[in-house]
């Protein structure tokens, strides 16, 4: 790669892996898409093009539908013993970790996060999903079940379930975590036996194709159980999700998209799972470790540009602390480093897309003119070519504000304070939005962190804590925020069948 267009020192494997033009992978090949339509992928921190993908549509979906039916069909990865499913899954893991430096690489020159947070948090989360996963792929069990069937006296039947696999799945994924959500979903699908048709976000394809290269190149799954067709939203996701013989989507990204997602389900009644945006409070008591509140309340909206889901981007914070809250996180906010993610002194990568720079910007300025103040940041700047916009907190928000009510998914800070005493008045301003993926509380009085967790409606609620995740946590969301969890073993229910057998003795 040209080193004027890189501006960084990269490992050989990603040099030689971006001068490609990256195929889809379909029944076990590479292979270009039908209409021969390719993409480009830019660095966000230059926004220059730095690889080139096939533009996958209908056409090649069909075929990628077709090789994951023909070998879901096959029997030939569900037969699989579970124990060598196991064996294949932990190596992927390992791969992985062997894979670290390059992947880390890819993922911050695609999606502009810190390499080394990329490195640390987003592919040591990716081996530990598949970690996990190899260990379910022994555990995926029915019952035996004692029945009484009232209308047969005297009969003796044997009763048990089968949770078999749910079939054909197609992955649709976002640009947030690209190597991350690739894994969160890869790795339950290959435990439960199913085969795979994975759609990457647009926006950051590469980690997700250098995933797949490695699978590929160690012949570790048979053809056609993992199939990937980059393309665009409106022309890969949209017919993958409306696919016949698809029998489950599992979809990361926008509550808009997710609605089209189900729309697009309903031919075939496929099965649905959905993990949407969110509007996530951060909720600050006077009896908190207040230096700890204080440091992770900035981490919860601002780690990954505040391009997180379950972001924490309402702050409520007690009036007895607001001031001392609000001013420390803008402190904190003005010496965070925005620079290039490879560059190694950044701490705040660009945001990933001209659109989200637009967009984050916007809300900065609409909060600006409904009467926000801004105590930090405010600033963004894309004439160096990339989408960088600084840390910045509004306090002096209400709750009618847009900056307030819709997921700005950018590192924008909206703090109110309360006054009240009353948890149930708490948990009412708190559970004021159409999402419900997270929050977090911070108080050192057990029982009003206790009580408040009980009365958030949302699918994770973290104490003295926030964006803490692990592969054994079940992560998913309340009321617009999604259908169905993802990790844990509860995910396995999306991925599996319950088929109930009764032998008449
Ligand atoms: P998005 O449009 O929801 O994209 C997510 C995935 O869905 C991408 O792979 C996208 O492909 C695909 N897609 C788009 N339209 C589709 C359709 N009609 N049918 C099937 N698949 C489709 O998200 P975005 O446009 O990248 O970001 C917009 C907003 O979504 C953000 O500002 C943020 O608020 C939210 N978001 C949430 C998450 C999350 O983790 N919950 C992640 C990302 C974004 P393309 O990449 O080609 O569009
Ligand atoms: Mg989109």
């Amino acid at each position: 790669m040209d080193a004027s267009i890189l501006n960084y020192t990269v490992n050989d494997n990603v040099a030689k892996f971006l001068k490609q033009t990256h195929k889809l992978y379909i029944n076990g090949k590479w292979v270009d898409s039908k209409s021969g339509k390719t993409f480009d992928v830019e660095d966000p921190a230059t926004g220059k093009k730095i690889s080139t993908c096939a533009a996958g549509d209908k056409n090649d979906i069909d075929l990628a539908v077709s090789a994951a039916r023909k070998c879901f069909d096959s029997g030939k990865w569900h037969s699989v013993p579970p124990n060598e499913k196991g064996k294949i899954i932990w190596k992927i893991a390992e791969l992985i970790d062997d894979h670290t430096e390059e992947l880390a690489q890819l993922e911050s020159l695609d999606n502009g996060k810190p390499v080394a947070i990329a490195a640390g948090a987003d592919v040591a989360l990716s081996s530990d999903i598949f970690r996990y996963m190899a260990g379910w792929a022994t555990k995926i069990e029915g019952e035996t079940i004692p029945i009484s069937v009232p209308y047969t006296p005297g009969a003796q039947y044997h009763s048990y379930t089968l949770r078999e696999p749910v079939g054909v799945v197609g992955q649709i994924i976002p640009w947030n975590f690209p190597l991350l959500m690739a894994a969160w979903k890869l790795s339950v699908a290959l435990a439960a036996g199913c085969t795979i048709v994975l759609k990457p976000a647009e926006q950051t394809p590469l980690s997700a194709l250098r995933l797949t290269e490695i699978i590929n190149n160690s012949n570790l799954l048979p053809e056609g159980v993992l199939n990937v067709v980059t393309g665009f939203g409106e022309d890969a996701g949209a017919p993958l999700a409306a696919h016949p013989h698809v029998d489950k989507v599992a979809f990361t990204g926008s509550t808009e998209v997710g609605k089209l997602i189900t729309k697009a389900s309903a031919g075939n009644l496929k099965k649905v799972s959905l993990e949407l945006g969110g509007k996530s409070p951060t909720i600050i008591f006077p009896d908190a470790d207040i230096d700890a509140a204080i440091a992770g309340a900035a981490s919860a909206i601002f780690f990954n540009h505040g391009q997180c889901c379950c972001a924490g981007s309402r702050l409520m914070a007690h009036e007895k602390v607001f001031d001392q809250v609000a001013e420390g996180i803008s402190k904190i906010a003005s010496n965070i480093k925005v620079g290039p993610g490879m560059d190694t002194s950044s701490e705040m990568g660009p945001l990933v897309s001209d659109e989200q720079f637009k967009k984050v910007s916007g809300y900065i300025e609409s909060g600006k003119s409904e009467g926000g103040e801004i105590i930090a940041g405010g600033k963004y700047d894309n004439s160096s070519g990339g989408h960088f916009v600084h840390p910045t907190v509004f306090a002096k928000t209400d709750k009618d504000m847009s900056i307030v009510k819709e997921e700005i998914f950018g590192p924008v800070l909206c703090a109110q304070p309360f006054s009240d005493q009353d948890l149930d008045k708490i948990a009412e301003v708190a559970n004021n939005t159409t999402y419900g993926l997270a929050a977090s509380v911070w108080s050192q009085n057990i029982s009003t962190a206790h009580k408040l967790a009980a009365k958030i409606r949302a699918g994770t609620v973290w104490v003295n804590c926030h964006n803490i995740f692990d592969a054994s946590l079940p992560f998913g969301g309340y009321k617009e925020s999604g259908w169905g969890r993802e990790m844990g073993h509860e995910v396995l229910k999306n991925y599996t069948e319950l088929k109930a057998v009764t032998v008449n003795l």
